[in-house]
């Protein structure tokens, strides 16, 4: 069992687009979107957006059906499946909603291979209408971060994984993401751990201007294909280091060869 917990990102790190803009795109509500996107946060106005969208006679059996056509990587599936049978520990922090990334990942098989999602609650309504409410309750307290936006800080989100990681005994963080809020949970991470940002998206611009306040090591990414090299690639190369250490310091294991004995990252499938 590796010691690896991989957190993703949602929108456009697994998926490849933004889940709340295709919903507001695909159903033709941009202008209205664009409107009143200067009046209001962008996760309460999502919360209005539904009730638009609903007040047009679009029904949450409508929205399902275009979130199963949400774009995806060919190879983001597979890379995540791999990850998990090298025996990391997935989940995902992610400002988009529950009932969003539930119906994506159970319409893409992946719902069972992660173990936490952390991200804005949501629920369908006794009129069968989607509500969507801020992870952290903004009205009521701040959660103090300058960095992140006021329905969710990903960092505090992370120093909690962090803790309760490591009562477990596990060491080592992998954390894949594309945006701006993405920026606070990686300057949580520790040496040892591991940040991937999408080249050229927010948090790659963010981590480039200063990489010394980031104690990971960094390992940047374009696409689905890279995501899933690079990923796989850092999951061998920590078990290789993890089966080193383990065999060097027991003597009876020290004439099992490394190679033997480590799970081989699957091949992602062209
Ligand atoms: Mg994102
Ligand atoms: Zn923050």
């Amino acid at each position: 069992m590796a010691g690896i917990v991989v957190v993703f990102d949602f929108d456009k790190t697994i998926i490849d687009c933004d889940s709340d803009n295709w919903v507001v795109d695909e159903l033709g509500f941009t202008d209205l979107f664009n409107q009143l996107l200067p009046t209001m946060p962008w996760n309460s106005l999502m919360d209005r957006m539904m009730k638009e969208i609903h007040s047009e006679g679009k029904t949450i059996e409508d929205i399902v059906e275009v979130l199963k056509r949400i774009p995806i990587h060919p190879q983001v599936v597979p890379a995540i499946k791999a990850a998990h049978a090298l025996g990391c520990e997935l989940r995902i922090v992610s400002d988009a909603n529950l009932f969003f990334i539930e119906t994506i990942l159970n319409h893409l098989g992946l719902r069972d291979y992660f173990s936490e999602i952390n991200t804005n609650p949501s629920y369908v309504d006794e009129e069968g209408k989607l509500r969507i409410f801020p992870f952290h309750d903004f009205t009521k307290s701040s959660h103090g971060c300058s960095l992140c936006p006021p329905n969710m800080c990903k960092g505090v989100i992370m120093e909690r994984i962090q803790a309760t990681v490591t009562e477990e005994g596990k060491k080592k963080f992998i954390y894949l993401g594309d945006g701006a809020g993405d920026y606070c949970p990686s300057l949580k991470l520790k040496e040892g751990d591991f940040v991937m940002p999408r080249k050229n998206f927010p948090v790659w611009d963010l981590i480039c201007k200063n990489p010394l306040v980031i104690k990971a090591e960094i390992h940047e990414w374009s696409d689905g294909e890279e995501l899933g090299q690079v990923l796989l690639g850092l999951i061998n190369k920590i078990s290789i280091e993890e089966n080193a250490t383990f065999i060097s310091t027991d003597c009876k294991l020290q004439t099992i060869s490394v190679h033997e004995t480590l799970p081989q990252a699957l091949p992602v499938q062209q």
